[in-house]
């Protein structure tokens, strides 16, 4: 007899975009002449660099004749791509990392989500919340989550660090020891960043207390100021303690071509039961190698073409049309007495709900009385109650026409 994985029977549903798609749908019935304006897209909309596309088309023709064809390519992803990536995103930051550091993925989705085969079930898991809801969903169908406490949404081995308002959205060192940390920086959903000083204490608290950070840096290529760390190894000692994750996805468009990569640092090790020190690279090698088998070679392709002087321009000018859809609309809900976190560093806007309603009642506010539609805060955990999401990935003019609406019926 087949017996089924259980611990996927704990997750509870994933209703939020179903909520939202109803509430919309409903909407749309009821008031069938009314058009509406969706700023809840959780994805990107401008279509890929002209460098990448060039990239492709080359790598395609490369497939056409036995001399250049390629078939299974190295796991850890090609030479070319791990070098671009060594050369432009960590050297100019005097971090040094040697290839067999990075891994090339299809996306840190998967790999935020599998990095937890490599460590053990009872680790225990600290989070922000709110959250990317697959740090702890991947928890959760390992068993390393717990049980899950229906009154409070929050599952029993996993620690809850809040950010919002009131700690200006910087999660305090927990009390409670935990063993493993997912930190995302800027973060999704509130847009918000830690300054240098700010991660440092993390470092420095996983460097003494013997803790794995794991570190999603999924938009770095969004941050605008100079004090926001692009990565966590520009903190010294980090190495020891961090995996970075990141992706191509919100950077250059990839969303739908599936890129990104891991740095796994040759210090970082944990521990055995019997307190024997193992590399965690070595580990993450052998998982990639038995379980994944490289992104494709068209696609690192296209992904090499990012760092190109074309590709790094084409990509500059799509993430600040975002940035001025950002600077639009935060702008606009400030002059409406909205108070509004984010989008400065991130294409997302956390807003802060008036006179201190629910997420979903602002929700519905916005789609009935604005016609504009946005992400409820509490659907990414409970420190998101009194908030709504609205994110920048969308066309100028509704940004514009959005927020006109804001300002004049609400
Ligand atoms: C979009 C996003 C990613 C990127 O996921 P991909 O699988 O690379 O597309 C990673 N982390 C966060 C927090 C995100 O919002």
């Amino acid at each position: 007899m087949a017996l089924v994985n259980e611990h996927f029977l704990k997750l509870p549903g994933s209703y939020l975009f179903s909520d939202i798609a109803k509430k919309v749908n409903t909407f749309k019935i009821t008031h069938p002449k009314q058009d509406i304006i969706r700023l809840g897209i959780g994805d990107v909309t401008r279509p890929l660099p002209k460098a990448c596309i060039e990239a492709m088309h080359k790598a395609v023709e490369e497939m056409t004749s036995v001399e250049t064809f390629r078939g299974y390519g190295p796991e850890q992803g090609y030479d070319f791509l791990i070098e671009a990536i060594i050369k432009n995103d960590y050297a100019p930051r005097g971090i040094h990392l040697s290839p067999t550091e990075v891994f090339v993925n299809d996306g840190a989705k998967s790999d935020t989500g599998n990095i937890g085969d490599i460590l053990r079930h009872d680790n225990s898991v600290g989070v922000t919340d709110p959250i990317y809801p697959v740090y702890i969903d991947s928890n959760v169908m390992c068993g390393r989550a717990g049980v899950l406490d229906t009154q409070s949404g929050k599952w029993s081995n996993v620690t809850y660090m809040p950010c919002t308002a009131e700690n200006h959205f910087i999660p305090a060192i927990p009390e409670k020891r935990i063993d493993i940390v997912y930190l995302c920086y800027p973060n999704n959903p509130t847009g918000t960043t830690l300054t240098k000083a700010e991660l440092k204490k993390w470092v420095d608290y996983a460097l003494a207390n013997d803790i794995l950070i794991l570190f999603d840096a999924a938009y770095e290529a969004y941050i605008r100021e100079p004090d926001i760390p692009h990565s966590i190894y520009e903190i010294k000692g980090a190495k020891k303690c961090a995996i970075e994750f990141r992706s191509f996805s919100k950077t250059a468009g990839f969303t739908g071509i599936r890129c990104g990569y891991t740095v796994v640092p040759k210090e970082l090790t944990a521990a055995t039961l019997e307190g024997e020190r193992i590399p965690l690279n070595q580990l993450w090698n052998r998982r990639q190698c038995t379980k994944f088998n490289g992104t494709s070679y068209i696609t690192q392709r296209a992904a090499e073409a990012i760092y190109t002087s074309e590709g790094k321009e084409q990509i500059q000018e799509t993430i600040n049309y975002y940035m001025t859809n950002a600077r639009i609309m935060k702008e606009g809900l400030e002059s409406t007495g909205l108070k509004v976190y984010g989008g400065v560093n991130a294409p997302y806007l956390w807003v802060k709900t008036p006179n201190g309603i629910s997420s979903w009642r602002f929700f519905d506010q916005m789609l009935y009385e604005a016609n504009v539609v946005g992400t409820p805060g509490v659907g990414f955990g409970p420190s998101g109650e009194g908030y709504i999401r609205l994110t920048a990935f969308g066309e100028r003019d509704d940004c514009i026409e959005a927020m006109q609406r804001i300002k004049n019926r609400l």
